[in-house]
């Protein structure tokens, strides 16, 4: 394979009533819980599969089906240390992600440090390394109802 690697992943989920959810493995308490068969942290399913699309190896789906039990509620952390592992078995290492929250609310600003603290622990890389930021439609679509959060995942891998 070449030097570098590019890889996109996109995640959507729906939003019900809840106590909150999970996004970049930080808890969020809000009114809202996101619908999913996993923990549903959709920021972290967007990077898996943009790490996944830049190693040419399928997509998150593929490695962790959501209809296995084994998966049921699981900490999607435990899914991007296994695909870290897969990074380095391919013999790649992090060379920046960016990572776009399109919500129209809860208010993400507050949390941005610790998920990406998070994530960075789970890809032994620098903080300085990820990049996450949210924005809204406007008020526009599913999202601007409020229905539900997505997630754009953008990641460069390089040569290790
Ligand atoms: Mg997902």
């Amino acid at each position: 394979m070449s030097n570098t690697r590019i890889g996109h992943g996109y995640d959507v989920h729906a939003f019900a009533e809840g106590d909150g959810f999970v996004l970049g493995g930080v808890h969020i308490s809000c009114a809202r819980a996101v619908v999913a068969h996993s923990d549903g942290d959709v920021l972290i399913h967007a990077l898996c599969d943009a790490l996944l699309g830049a190693l040419g190896r399928g997509d998150i789906g593929q490695l962790f089906a959501d209809d296995d039990a084994r998966n049921e509620n699981r900490d999607s952390r435990e899914f991007l240390r296994e695909i870290k592992q897969l990074v380095d078995a391919d013999n790649y290492r992090l060379g920046n992600a960016d990572l776009t929250i399109i919500a129209q609310a809860p208010k993400m600003a507050a949390h941005i440090a610790a998920m990406k603290d998070n994530l960075a622990q789970d890809l032994d890389c620098p903080s300085a390394s990820i990049n996450v930021k949210a924005t809204t439609t406007e008020g526009l679509g599913f999202i601007g109802r409020e229905q539900g959060i997505a997630v754009a995942a953008v990641v460069l891998l390089e040569q290790a």
